[in-house]
């Protein structure tokens, strides 16, 4: 599908630092590593890992993403002030391949409204901050923060001053997710035609998705000669998000004709990335999104079907196994043994080690004494289930609701908290959820508003899986949750219960909390 005369375009991931900036997506340490792992299996060239001075819990996931996590160049944000950048680089610098990435803004705007410097005194600035970044580490990067209504004659000063201060990547960032295509196109192209050492670095755009350009302005960079592009799985992001990964990365493989240009991602995995991503966030894709949506290959239109089926390229530009979303017929059950298992495990993408596997057998066989047919929607939720409950604070251990129309509930619930069990009784609640979520505000002492509650089945069926998504505030902050079970009431505490760990994490500082950037 490629071939020796296209660029490479270099994917730089930064779906756990701008992807976590998104209202209640922060992750703890074990979602991120597993992400970061997740990343590298994709074939993502620069992980952006964190904001490591933001806060102690960034600091953390930064440094053992740096650890231990090998196969990507593993990048941390850093404002252009000296303590910023060395705690990035106390961070980054366990990495095999680390990078430094500096951000300064340079439009007037924010010159005069958030700095108020002059353009020497930002140029004189940038320089130093880039110098001081490549004294630690060859790979910088440097950003002029809101380069997209940036002066272009200044524009051109600052990347010609940053690139000769060693700055191995410039960045072109639409903070505000303002620009169009044709504008993107024109600024990369100045930059290239005007700026005299731009060849010394790899042009780079980070898109925002405010009026929803931010893939085809990447892409329109990508046509005018970017070497880089900026993203994250899903798009997730602050406000709108960010340019999607999946897609700009279709684009290129799919439209290969025309840009002229691919990537190094392993295509198959991005369906499971996706997935992943949501599943640790709570932020659910939409029905209909390109590349990884429930419905992006599905042809339901008689007119359509009748074409595919003599046909199939007629429709689809894509294949569906090209992105990992191959369907299969494949029904495990009851009988089923583990190596069966472990067999659909590895074709869904997951490599589990054998402890893992045992646990995940486990639930397997109590699921599958509820349930007739295991699809791979079950599977996949066992699985995602075991890798991340790890370091969970409390579990769920068991339920009971006596209720009825006419009559207050009358709950028993019983939780854990590492080998201690806790349990209470109380008659309290509209229903048996509202009743259950009191008890957990109860035993756990976290008081929380919930703010939204959904239910969804994994697969078809009677009998199939009920997911429950919560979203709760606690102290001003949202909060995701989400549980898996065939009793929607079972995964309802289980959802209340992720998301009280996912508050004990930020509280007590093991998870991030960064909220002071806008790159
Ligand atoms: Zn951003």
């Amino acid at each position: 599908m490629s071939d020796s005369s296209n660029r490479q375009i270099v994917i730089f991931d930064t779906t756990l630092r701008d992807g976590e900036q998104s209202p209640g997506a922060s992750m703890n340490l074990a979602e991120k590593m597993e992400v970061a792992q997740t990343l590298v299996e994709l074939g993502v060239d620069v992980i952006e890992a964190g904001f490591p001075i933001a806060s102690p819990g960034d600091f953390e996931a930064v440094t053992e993403i740096a650890k231990n996590i090998r196969g990507s160049v593993i990048c941390g944000l850093s404002r252009c002030r000296n303590a910023d950048i060395d705690r990035a680089w106390e961070a980054v610098q366990h990495a095999q391949q680390p990078r430094i990435h500096v951000f300064l803004a340079t439009s007037a705007i924010h010159r005069e409204h958030k700095l108020n410097m002059g353009k020497d005194e930002i140029i004189a600035r940038a320089v130093e901050g880039v110098s001081r970044a490549a004294s630690y580490c060859p790979n910088v990067e440097f950003s002029p923060e809101d380069a997209a209504r940036t002066e272009h004659d200044f524009l051109c000063r600052v990347v010609e001053a940053t690139i000769d201060a060693g700055a191995t990547t410039v960045n072109i960032p639409d903070t505000v997710g303002y620009a169009t295509p044709s504008e993107m196109h024109k600024v990369i192209s100045l930059l290239r035609n005007r700026v005299p050492n731009i060849d010394k670095t790899v042009l780079s755009v980070h898109c925002h998705n405010d009026l929803g350009m931010a893939v085809a302005n990447s892409l329109a960079a990508v046509e005018a000669g970017a070497g880089q592009v900026e993203c994250t799985i899903n798009g997730i992001g602050e406000r709108a998000g960010n340019c999607s990964l999946e897609e700009v990365v279709m684009a290129l493989r799919t439209r290969n004709d025309f840009f002229k240009a691919d990537t190094r991602i392993a295509t198959q995995r991005l369906v499971l990335a996706s997935r992943l991503v949501s599943a640790v966030t709570g932020i659910q894709v939409q029905r209909n999104k390109a590349i990884v949506g429930q419905n992006a290959f599905a042809h339901e239109a008689g007119i359509h079907q009748d074409g595919m089926l003599k046909e199939r390229t007629t429709y689809e530009i894509m294949r569906p196994e090209d992105v990992g979303c191959a369907k299969t017929d494949l029904v495990l059950g009851k009988h089923s043994g583990r190596a069966a298992l472990a067999d659909r495990a590895k074709d869904l993408g997951y490599d589990l080690s054998g402890e893992q596997l045992v646990t995940v057998f486990e639930q397997f066989k109590v699921l599958a004494d509820k349930k007739k047919d295991i699809y791979d929607g079950d599977i996949t939720s066992l699985i995602e289930q075991e890798i991340l409950a790890v370091n969970e604070l409390w579990s769920f251990s068991s339920y009971r609701v006596d209720t009825g129309t006419d009559r207050t509930p009358h709950v028993t619930l019983a939780i854990g908290r590492g080998q201690e069990q806790f349990s209470t009784e109380m008659a309290c609640g509209d229903g048996p959820i509202d009743a259950i979520f009191l008890a957990i505000e109860k035993l756990t002492a976290v008081p929380m508003v919930c703010k939204d509650f959904q239910v969804h089945s994994v697969t078809v069926g009677n009998d199939a899986q009920g997911e429950v998504l919560v979203e709760v505030e606690h102290n001003d902050r949202i909060y995701r949750g989400r549980g898996v079970s065939t009793d929607s009431v079972e995964a309802s505490a289980k959802a209340f219960l992720s998301a009280v760990n996912r508050i004990a994490a930020v509280t007590n500082g093991s998870a991030t909390n960064n909220t002071a950037d806008r790159q």
